[in-house]
């Protein structure tokens, strides 16, 4: 095995999707599962597929280019905003995308249009996160802005994003005001606007307590069916599986060291200064991973009493002085390999990190 990897554990994920997609399927809610967590793998659509998900959704284009290239047949959403750019690939490669410009929506309409297909549109509403969104003030003009599309695309219902740019939390309340757009909408377009989509992971908590208005009928999750975590109501989800995913690397060095160093410090190579505790002669190993693999604030030992001290571009240093190495002989000498725990931004930088193998077993 070369390292570092990232071990995805199939059983898990596809536990993980299926407890999600009956939780959610129980409410009359439609799951998309998000693959941007690890870069668009179409391996990890397949499990969604199993799963029982409705689609497909990522941030990224290239990586829903990807999905489609392995062949999948689960419809596919492009999440972020499109980029004036991206829309003539975007008609061609997905089936919804999530609009907030009227100009944008309808330069894809005539793209489509010229193409000879229609695509849908969600539009996204922001209900107060403050990343994307149409903006109430801006709904009454919503008519005029959507009544000469050339057929290109179709609009299909709203959508709603929480906890990204602010950490908004969804609540009984702004699920309402969501479900309130969509029906001046529907009533200014005087056609249907059959899907409210909300995301992502945090929304799982208000069906679970039952507060999900009945007209939302669609999800986008990630990091609930990957981790088993919400992390913006900074909770476990106890009905998840939360060890599905783990990033191992290599150990190159261990040696005793002092806790604090000799002489005068200045910057860091990532710009902070950092302070000391003396904690005497400690046993330091070096890992040959660092923060262009993972992000060190957001990954967790799995090995008792390994403690993170900090990481530059390629290596990794923990404190091993007081770590448990009876059960595991030579873990943490050279050529031994540590175990962590990764969360959402670690998973995100070793999925797209090209010097990390992400493995399917
Ligand atoms: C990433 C993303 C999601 C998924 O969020 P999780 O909290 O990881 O489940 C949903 N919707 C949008 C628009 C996103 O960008």
């Amino acid at each position: 095995m070369r390292y570092p990897v990232m071990i995805i554990n199939r059983d898990k994920v596809a536990r993980n999707a299926r407890t999600v997609a009956d939780l959610c399927g129980r409410s009359g809610i439609d799951v998309w599962g998000v693959t941007k967590g690890l870069a668009g793998d179409p391996r990890l659509a397949a499990i969604y597929a199993e799963g029982g998900f409705k689609g497909v959704a990522d941030s990224r284009l290239r990586n829903l280019q990807k999905i489609s290239e392995s062949g999948l047949g689960l419809p596919r959403q492009l999440m972020r905003i499109a980029m004036r750019s991206e829309l003539e690939d975007l008609s061609r490669v997905c089936d919804v995308s999530l609009q907030s410009e009227p100009e944008i929506i309808r330069s894809l309409d005539a793209i489509c249009a010229r193409r000879g297909t229609t695509r849908q549109v969600l539009l996204m509403m922001d209900v107060g996160d403050l990343r994307e969104g149409f903006w109430p003030e801006e709904l009454p003009q919503a008519a005029d802005y959507f009544s000469a599309l050339a057929g290109g695309v179709e609009i299909a219902g709203v959508a709603t994003n929480f906890a990204c740019a602010s950490g908004l939390l969804p609540s009984r309340d702004n699920l309402e005001r969501l479900v309130s757009y969509r029906d001046m909408l529907q009533a200014a377009l005087g056609y249907e606007l059959p899907v409210i989509s909300v995301g992502g992971t945090c929304c799982l908590k208000i069906i679970e307590e039952g507060l999900m208005p009945r007209q939302v009928n669609q999800i986008r999750v990630c990091e609930g069916v990957l981790l088993g975590m919400d992390t913006a109501f900074d909770r476990e989800i106890p009905y998840l599986e939360r060890d599905a995913l783990t990033i191992m690397a290599e150990v190159v060095e261990c040696k005793r060291k002092p806790s604090v160093p000799s002489g005068e410090i200045g910057m860091r190579a990532f710009g902070e200064k950092p302070a000391f505790i003396d904690r005497g002669m400690r046993k330091r190993a070096l890992l040959g991973i660092g923060r262009q693999d993972v992000n060190v604030d957001r990954i967790e030992p799995l090995n008792d009493g390994v403690r993170i001290v900090t990481a530059s571009s390629d290596h990794l240093i923990v404190d091993v002085t007081e770590a448990d190495s009876t059960r595991r002989k030579g873990a943490y000498e050279p050529g031994g390999t540590m175990s962590f725990r990764p969360r959402y931004p670690a998973m995100l930088a070793a999925a797209t990190s090209e010097y990390v193998d992400v493995i399917f077993e």
